[in-house]
């Protein structure tokens, strides 16, 4: 049985004062809503510069929030201007990385094996990796949903140790920031595909374990239809994450 993720990315918006507030009324919010911390695991993936405020919040109230970043830099460390790497973020008490996800892939040239040795630099160090994978609307014409991200992930995976930890979040690129969310039957069909992906090349024990989360303008009133499939185990939430009420009501999956 898997544990249900629901990750907030955030991308670039909050400073670190409005993180904090945010942070503060979500795990008031969950609390209210006597959220079953067991049943789902709740993370936040704030910018870079609001991680050491969160982290620190987080440790001294000692909130079931799980913090995530958005990006790592695939090098140890040395000459390389505006990176930051995956042991300054380990630290930070952060336990997953985003990589590969689409505004980076795209507005950035991050490339398929620039990703692989991204999510590689999360599992070295420790940490989780949040290996996103999905088509645009000219793949789905030309090639149907699932074969850019089978290749996508096969690609990544080709470059992680046996034995890592590691989450699949589904996006298709076409989904995002758009209001036109794909059908859970989409997203179960893509889902299936990349689980079949994760049985060939990882074996069953990884594939029944690893979480495949759905993202591209989830709500509270979709994310149900997600969790619902059985291939999908929760949910990379945008915009919507930046709202405390409505991240709070996807964390409850109502
Ligand atoms: P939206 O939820 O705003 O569509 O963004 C999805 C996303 O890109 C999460 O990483």
């Amino acid at each position: 049985k898997r544990t249900p993720l629901i990750a907030g990315n955030w991308k670039m918006n909050f400073d670190h004062l409005q993180a904090i507030a945010f942070v503060q009324k979500l795990a008031w919010s969950l609390k209210d809503a006597q959220h079953n911390y067991g049943e789902v695991e709740v993370a936040v993936f704030p910018p870079f510069t609001d991680l050491r405020s969160v982290q620190t919040l987080l440790a001294a109230d000692k909130l079931a929030v799980a913090l995530g970043a958005q990006d790592v830099s695939p090098h140890a460390a040395g000459a390389y201007t505006g990176d930051i790497s995956a042991a300054m973020l380990s630290k930070l008490d952060v336990r997953y990385i985003i990589v590969g996800h689409s505004e980076r892939r795209g507005g950035h040239g991050e490339s398929d094996e620039t990703v692989g040795l991204k999510a590689r630099a999360a599992v070295t160090a420790g940490m989780v990796p949040v290996i996103c994978v999905g088509e645009t609307a000219e793949d789905l014409e030309a090639h149907g949903a699932a074969a850019i991200p089978v290749q996508q992930l096969q690609a990544a995976l080709s470059q992680l140790p046996a034995e890592a930890e590691f989450v699949v979040a589904y996006e298709p690129v076409w989904a995002i920031g758009s209001g036109d969310p794909a059908t859970p039957a989409q997203a179960e069909e893509v889902g299936k595909a990349l689980r079949d992906v994760l049985r060939a090349e990882r074996g069953d024990a990884v594939a029944d374990a690893t979480r495949i989360l759905y993202g591209g303008s989830v709500a509270s009133q979709n994310v149900a239809s997600y969790l619902k499939q059985p291939n999908l185990d929760g949910a990379l939430v945008g915009g919507a994450s930046l709202k405390v009420d409505e991240f709070s009501r996807i964390a409850q999956f109502t």
